[in-house]
């Protein structure tokens, strides 16, 4: 049977177009979609986790999911500052359970933007978010900049089904890639220009003096000459419709949110001349998603914190690596995520020596470690629920197939777990 107009739920492009043949209950194949994607749908059966486990001195004991349940409402209802953490490869729905259990247990609430698009989200608040949304700028943008992105390696549809696409507008849209190294995104640009590691925010504001007309007194600035700057300035003032793509390049490197101000300061001062906006490149399908829940249900973004009984917000306090690398947290709910593969080792050393919960479909890093691990259902692929585009857009996800025997989605789990810890009370 095919099913189409299927969102990815693999990378905040979230590729609404994807034509999947489902056969017997499970799917044959997938149109449309990138190499990622393709392993995405065709081999979500693939190391899974077999079933609600806890780990005991000799390795996982497989149980049943009322214990693994009770043990996990066990841990968070003895915990003095528990952590819930991960949300942006699950579903919005699975996010206010999350948030809910957090509130309970007067713990924090931190999703994986702290590590990576949080200085974005830093930089919009102090200087606004000129955003923009893909459809106008596969439509109208007549000037594209990735900075500090590489989309073919990280949203591997992003030129070709939004900013390259085959056949109209192509010819009279110019495509820039500014980075530290000549990426394969560089290759597939119009132009390239190589900055030195830690000089965004420096070419950025020279960019900004060049608009308005200063005269410099200097042959270079971050790798680029001067002529090559005012070269940079008049073809982006000139542009009818631009958009500024940008990555963790941008956000991760020196000077992190006061890149993305300065990113903000010059789109702001470029829409005196045309339209501008800007887009951050993110990387989970629905981290934009936990951004706007947690935003909607607490008032702040991310890095949430309960302990007296509301909502406070401090990046570099309440975030998950710095509260783990303080070793301030005593349990850790994780869901969807791998934070013993991505978070620093400092952090990871704290993470092995408290328990963790962890509901994932798939065996991971994380997983080995987990005093409880609970499978659930791939959101996008095996349940519904609604995601959030890189750009503010929410889309329906589908279920196409059916989870496994006896695993349910996050947001029934985690309700689960929510529902046990008010009855311990
Ligand atoms: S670009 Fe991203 S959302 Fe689109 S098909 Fe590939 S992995 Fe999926």
């Amino acid at each position: 049977m095919p099913v189409v107009n299927v969102p990815c739920p693999f990378c905040g492009c979230l590729c609404d177009d994807i034509e999947l043949m489902v056969h017997d209950g499970r799917i044959k194949s997938n149109r449309n979609g990138c190499a990622i994607s393709k392993t995405k749908f065709l081999r979500h059966a693939d190391d899974r986790l077999v079933g609600p486990s806890l780990r005991h001195s000799s390795g996982h004991e497989l149980v049943s999911l009322a214990t693994a349940v009770d043990h996990a409402a066990r841990i968070l209802s003895a915990s003095k500052r528990p952590l819930v953490y991960g949300l942006s490869s699950t579903e919005n729905d699975a996010h206010r359970e999350a948030y809910r259990i957090a509130e309970l247990v007067r713990g924090v609430v931190d999703n994986t933007s702290s590590v990576c698009h949080g200085p974005s989200i830093l930089g919009t608040q102090d200087a606004g978010e000129p955003i923009g949304s893909l459809g106008e700028v596969r439509l109208r943008a007549d000037l594209v900049v990735y900075w500090g992105s590489n989309p073919q390696v990280s949203h591997p549809r992003h030129l070709n089904r939004y900013t390259r696409p085959i056949g109209e507008f192509a010819s009279k849209r110019t495509i820039w890639v500014v980075d530290v190294r000549r990426t394969v995104s560089a290759e597939a640009a119009d132009a390239f220009y190589q900055i030195q590691p830690g000089h965004d925010l420096e070419v950025m504001s020279v960019l900004r003096a060049l608009l308005r007309g200063h005269k410099l007194d200097c042959t270079e600035v971050g790798g680029l000459s001067i002529g090559q700057l005012q070269q940079m300035a008049e073809s982006m003032r000139a542009a009818e419709y631009g958009v500024l793509f940008y990555g963790l390049g941008l956000t991760q490197s020196w000077g992190r949110h006061h890149n993305v101000d300065a990113a903000i300061r010059l789109v702001q001062e470029l829409n005196e001349y045309a339209k501008w906006s800007m887009v951050p490149m993110r990387g989970h399908f629905n981290v934009a998603g936990a951004n706007r829940t947690l935003t909607w249900t607490t008032g702040y973004p991310f890095a949430v914190d309960f302990s007296r009984g509301y909502p406070r917000y401090q990046p570099g306090e309440y975030t998950a690596v710095d509260l783990l690398q303080r070793g301030e947290v005593d349990a850790l709910l994780n869901v969807a995520a791998d934070p013993l593969a991505s978070l620093p080792a400092a952090a990871v050393r704290h993470l092995r020596r408290i328990p963790v919960i962890n509901l994932d479909p798939k065996r991971n890093l994380t997983s080995l470690i987990a005093e409880v691990n609970i499978p659930t259902a791939m959101a996008g692929i095996e349940c519904d629920g609604v995601a959030v585009r890189m750009d503010g857009l929410p889309l329906y996800l589908r279920k196409v197939v059916e989870p496994p025997a006896g695993v349910l989605p996050d947001r029934e789990v985690l309700r689960m777990i929510y529902d046990r810890m008010v009855s311990m009370r």
